[in-house]
């Protein structure tokens, strides 16, 4: 386990006092990468009061605007939620999803995602993950305050650093590096542009279609070689449906 590699992404949080909490416990834990993505109130002293002796971590916190700055040079993301949502997605308590990290975390870039105090992430912002992250609780309440959701999630990484021992996988053989969330989302712009000309896809009427190839292809996890075959093949296709339409030279 390689913690210095696994980035904690707090998206759109409301209220400073939870960046603090964050930043606390990812310290007592050996996280150090703290993402805030847009927050509300940042720098705050309610967030410098409770992050205790980890304020280091909010001076080095990355701020950025948007999801995709933040995640954009992963190959690996977890959006955590509170809830199951619509079209469900592979879905680990953190336990199982620190073991899943745990190979990767070596070479490649992972993100845990959180979200705003009052909704959680949004499904697009969802759909962006590989794997979605649950933390069991009681049916009667199963939201947890964000920073002790970040504190559940860090210490089963620690875990797994204090106590190594999972067999490696073969991801962390793979001979072709896996490819970043910014090259993927380049390649699904590419993919709904060809459904469409082709007529697969009807923007009028969506169908979870691309919410649906999102997960097929985060399930698989496509290397970057993989990534430009397909990419090649889609820019092929578009060659054709263009030839397909171009007016017919004979006829003039
Ligand atoms: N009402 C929101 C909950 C937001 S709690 C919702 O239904 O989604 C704020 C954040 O804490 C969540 O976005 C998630 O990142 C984390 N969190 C809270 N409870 C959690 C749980 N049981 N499992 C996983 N993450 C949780």
């Amino acid at each position: 386990m390689n913690l210095d590699n696994i980035r904690i992404v707090l998206v759109n949080t409301t209220h400073p006092g939870n960046i603090g909490g964050v930043a606390r416990a990812m310290k007592n834990m050996g996280l150090s990468r703290l993402y805030l993505v847009a927050p509300e109130k940042f720098p705050d002293e309610q967030a410098v009061w409770r992050a205790a002796s980890a304020g280091d971590l909010l001076d080095s916190a990355v701020v950025t605007a948007t999801v995709e700055e933040a995640i954009g040079d992963c190959q690996f993301v977890v959006g955590t939620s509170a809830r199951e949502r619509r079209i469900p997605w592979p879905l680990l308590d953190p336990r199982q999803c620190a073991a899943r990290i745990d190979p990767l975390s070596g070479q490649e870039q992972v993100a845990v995602m959180f979200g705003r105090e009052d909704r959680g992430l949004t499904n697009e912002e969802l759909q962006l993950c590989n794997l979605h992250l649950n933390i069991p609780t009681s049916d009667a309440y199963s939201s947890l305050n964000l920073a002790m959701a970040v504190q559940i999630v860090c210490y089963e990484l620690r875990m797994l650093l204090v106590q190594p021992g999972l067999p490696q996988t073969e991801d962390a053989q793979w001979d072709t590096p896996f490819c970043t969330v910014e090259n993927l989302e380049r390649f699904y712009e590419h993919l709904e542009q060809t459904l469409t000309e082709i007529e697969f896809l009807d923007p009028a009427a969506p169908r979870q279609l691309m919410a649906r190839l999102r997960r097929l292809y985060g399930r698989v996890r496509l290397d970057e070689m993989e990534l430009n075959i397909l990419r090649g093949i889609l820019t092929e296709t578009r060659k054709w449906v263009a030839r397909a339409n171009a007016p017919d030279d004979r006829s003039n």
